[in-house]
């Protein structure tokens, strides 16, 4: 089963993830980053570069964030999704005003 990015993912969106995955299937949720369930070919490489352990193997997640494989498939179903940019260049978006990743840390800031 694919690997599914949950809870602790919202607020941080670190991107790390995205700069090691081997077949480009991280994409960008509204509140956490989304691993595409069909594209995810089960290697694990992203799961020790996630700073706030995050991302389970879908087999695996912990039963109170069971509904974070829904919601990592769910938004595939209504369309399309924008693919998540690696991490150096969502860090420059950051500080652009009105950009996504800008508008994201607005909207989602743990502070
Ligand atoms: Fe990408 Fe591998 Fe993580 Fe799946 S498990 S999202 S293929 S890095």
């Amino acid at each position: 089963m694919a690997y599914v990015v949950t809870e602790p993912c919202i607020g941080v969106k670190d991107h790390a993830c995205v700069d090691v995955c081997p077949v480009d299937c991280f994409y960008e949720g509204e509140d956490h980053i989304l691993i595409h369930p069909e594209e995810c070919i089960d290697c694990g490489a992203c799961v020790p570069e996630c700073p706030v352990d995050a991302i389970f193997d879908g087999s695996d997640v912990p039963e109170h964030w069971k509904d974070y494989i829904a919601k990592n498939a769910d938004p595939f179903k209504a369309g399309d999704v924008p693919k998540a940019v690696q991490r150096d260049k969502w860090e420059v978006q950051k500080g652009q005003e009105g950009s996504v990743a800008n508008l994201y840390y607005q909207k989602y800031s743990k502070a």
